[in-house]
């Protein structure tokens, strides 16, 4: 969830001291994706809602991309984009939609095709096309005659827009490509942010690079400076912030930054709820305090959490006491840590609850959902901050998880730790299924802990999204020595996704599932049977529970 830390009070977010490219999103699933290849070209976007108001934008971009969305320009529920866009005298790309939405400002010839294009196409590129301006050969700069691109659409232009000369066409798309003849104006039928157009990377660059001129800047090096400077002003010489640890990437780059910006006026919590990892506890104290230098109180807590759990199996019950619990707890360490840290000469109150938030929860937050959707507000993870009158910081909300973690690796975070798959809040709870007791935790450690330790040794960490063991309910027989043991029973789930939206199962060797297999059930007692689970997302969901 999503509460902003606020532009009037942030001294210096990254658009009024980077080089912005604006992405206005229509609705498409791959607005995103704009974002994250200007990003990864080292120039800064920003997604916003295609119905962003341009007076009320404090900054100015470099450039503006409309984004592609399912509806049709001509429909009388339409969104459009504010026409001050057009007004701005900075270069447009139109993709899609957006395209199709600069015709629509230029004279309004859209309407429907005949059939709908969807997947790959051959695109004949005309870099000058018909015009003897030299900035419409700009887009398609560097590229062959003829490239694949990916296409997904239903309406077409019925003539060129006003002003316009055609620097591409496809067979189905006689103005696949337009550029205006006196303005940076450009428009293309396809998507070239996403991998089935294997050369839309170049066009991206041209446009962000060439035409807009955007620096390529935007390197986690830079941001991390800045950030820091910015963590100071925030929070001032003597303010302090409290934030929850888990040991998981996110929490630990944002506490090692909120480190190097205050020092001990940060102070990280870990509540050690019972359904962690083998060892995690142990491991993340020493990693934080002993390698990162963090200011870190862990609370073992996981007595009172597994007596709240005693004989519950229901899935929601179970996340619902663990999330309560862990507010209630959060919030009596809090005070004691305030009582002790406002004590000291030098320091002021605890007004900051740090949050890891990232980009994609931001965009989440912000992205057009159309006309006839309200907008939902975001709520923060159990409310802690409201409940706590603390203001939220949060370092990382421009950052996707890629970007987050090359900072990790520049703030000195070992790279086992930057690169480790994602471990849900309640832990191993959702992945026994039913009642949870002391046994059933330790099965699942140990065999977890089993399964990824030959994942790592096979060298498979990195090529694998997420890996786990969980507890089948029920019991199974098996043989240990010479007597019949009615056992437990553990399923391996692993599974590889970009973002965790859809994901595959991985597909591990025979040879490698039989290791897996005999040393669980060898060395983990209890266990009589391990079972692969193998279902993709849709239907299945990662976790168990
Ligand atoms: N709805 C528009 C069409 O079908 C735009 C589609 C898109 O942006 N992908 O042509």
């Amino acid at each position: 969830g999503i509460v902003s830390n606020g532009s009037a009070s942030d001294p210096a977010p990254p658009h009024d001291t980077f080089d912005t490219i604006l992405v206005l999103d229509f609705g498409s699933q791959y607005t995103h994706l704009i974002t994250r290849r200007l990003r990864e070209l080292n120039v800064y976007s920003e997604m916003l809602p295609c119905t962003q108001k341009l007076a009320d934008l404090s900054w100015k971009p470099k450039g503006i991309i409309l984004s592609g969305g399912p509806y049709s320009v001509y429909a009388p529920d339409a969104p459009h984009v504010d026409p001050e866009v057009f007004k701005l005298d900075v270069p447009i790309l139109g993709i899609c939609y957006g395209l199709q939405e600069i015709a629509w400002h230029h004279g309004k010839n859209v309407l429907a095709g005949e059939k709908r294009e969807y997947g790959h196409a051959a695109l004949n590129i005309h870099p000058h096309g018909n015009s003897k301006q030299a900035h419409v050969s700009r887009l398609f700069e560097g590229l062959p005659d003829d490239m694949d691109v990916w296409m997904s659409h239903g309406d077409k232009l019925s003539r060129m827009p006003n002003g316009f000369a055609t620097i591409a066409t496809s067979t189905h798309s006689p103005y696949a490509g337009i550029a205006h003849e006196e303005k940076e104006y450009y428009g293309i039928q396809f998507h070239p942010e996403v991998t089935h157009t294997p050369k839309g990377g170049v066009v991206i660059k041209n446009f962000a690079v060439n035409i807009c001129r955007a620096q390529q800047n935007w390197t986690m090096e830079a941001f991390k400076d800045k950030e820091i400077m910015r963590i100071r002003k925030l929070v001032g010489e003597k303010g302090q912030v409290i934030g929850a640890v888990s040991g998981g990437v996110d929490s630990t780059v944002a506490a090692k930054l909120m480190h190097e910006a205050i020092g001990d006026r940060f102070h990280a919590v870990m509540v050690d709820n019972g359904v962690l990892r083998k060892d995690e506890a142990k491991q993340v104290k020493k990693t934080l305090t002993e390698g990162l230098g963090v200011n870190l109180t862990v609370v073992d807590a996981s007595e009172r959490f597994l007596s709240l759990l005693k004989g519950v199996s229901d899935p929601e019950k179970k996340r619902k006491i663990i999330g309560n619990t862990f507010i209630d707890i959060f919030e009596e360490e809090a005070k004691k840590i305030a009582q002790k840290a406002e004590n000291t000469p030098k320091a002021g109150k605890i007004e900051y609850f740090l949050q890891g938030t990232l980009y994609p929860d931001v965009i989440e937050s912000i992205s057009f959902k159309g006309p006839s959707v309200t907008i939902k507000t975001h709520h923060n993870v159990g409310g802690l901050p409201e409940k706590m009158n603390l203001k939220l910081i949060e370092p990382l909300r421009e950052l996707f998880k890629d970007e987050v973690r090359k900072m990790g690796v520049d703030l000195g975070i070992p790279a086992h730790l930057v690169g480790r798959h994602p471990f849900p809040g309640p832990g191993l709870a959702i992945r026994i299924i039913g009642d949870v007791t002391l046994e059933k935790i330790r099965i699942v450690q140990e065999a977890d802990s089993i399964f990824i330790e030959e994942i790592r040794k096979a060298g498979l960490y990195d090529e694998i999204s997420q890996a786990f063991a969980a507890l089948m309910a029920g019991r199974s027989v098996g043989v240990v020595g010479d007597n019949r043991l009615h056992g437990y029973i553990i399923a391996l789930r692993a599974v590889v996704t970009t973002d965790f939206m859809t994901a595959d199962a991985y597909e591990f060797d025979s040879a490698f599932r039989k290791r897996v297999a005999g040393r669980i059930g060898n060395e983990v007692q209890g266990v009589v049977r391990v079972l692969y689970e193998e279902t993709s997302k849709p239907p299945s969901t990662i976790e168990f529970e």
